[in-house]
């Protein structure tokens, strides 16, 4: 309530805009209603290895991109409240909220954090926290390693970039709790693949993982190997 108040009076200062095409909309809006429809839900089968359920709220296609844009481009916007609150929807209308104990977000090199500005999921996995009423803890997994950008690299690659690169810093507050993994695209799942392994040796009992946006690459559709 305090909440919605306080984005109401946010909005009579900096108007709300549509993360998509820059639509003015309600203080509490998320994408105008146009943009709504016009975005593709993510319905595919798809899973992380080692992970113990995956959503995504969005396929990642041109129409949504520019929203991932901004919150990629430290013009944070709208984006992250509309794709964070997009995002709770699906973890509660999928069950993988149901007795899930704490979300922590994929970390940032505190390089590219400082870079940015802000880690994006983390801002996103804030939205969720304060919808579904679940606790985010972001200083629990951190990247210490800087990594190449995984874009052009094989899954094998992939995986010798990650190694090494993510470490826990407090295991008690991972024994035995279901966390949800929070990012803000999924492509291959490699990333999510490597933290899910590394939280459970840390003593996670489930970790679910989930991102705003999936890639959803041509051929790539029904490849549930990565
Ligand atoms: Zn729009």
């Amino acid at each position: 309530m305090l909440r919605k108040f306080g984005r109401s009076l946010l909005g009579l200062i900096y108007p709300n805009r549509c993360p998509v095409c820059g639509e003015f909309i309600p203080a509490d809006g998320e994408f105008c209603k146009r943009c709504t429809d016009e975005l593709t839900p993510f319905t595919d089968e798809f899973k992380p290895i080692g992970a113990d359920g995956f959503t995504a709220a969005f396929e990642y296609n041109d129409k949504i991109k520019p929203a991932v844009m901004l919150l990629k481009d430290g013009i944070c916007g709208n984006a992250a409240f509309a794709l964070g609150k997009a995002l709770a929807r699906r973890l509660t209308e999928t069950g993988l909220a149901e007795n899930s104990d704490l979300l922590i977000p994929v970390p940032l090199h505190k390089r590219d954090k400082r870079r940015r500005g802000y880690n994006q999921s983390e801002l996103i996995a804030k939205i969720i926290g304060m919808e579904l009423g679940l606790p985010m803890r972001s200083n629990i997994l951190v990247k210490q390693k800087l990594t190449d950008s995984q874009k052009t690299l094989s899954a094998a690659e992939r995986r010798v970039n990650l190694s090494g690169a993510f470490s826990v810093t407090d295991t008690s507050a991972l024994c035995g709790k279901i966390v949800i993994l929070i990012d803000d695209v999924c492509t291959t799942g490699s990333t999510m693949a490597e933290l899910t392994s590394l939280l459970k040796r840390c003593g996670a009992a489930q970790v679910r993982c989930a991102s705003c946006c999936k890639t959803m690459k041509q051929g790539e559709k029904h490849d549930r190997s990565q």
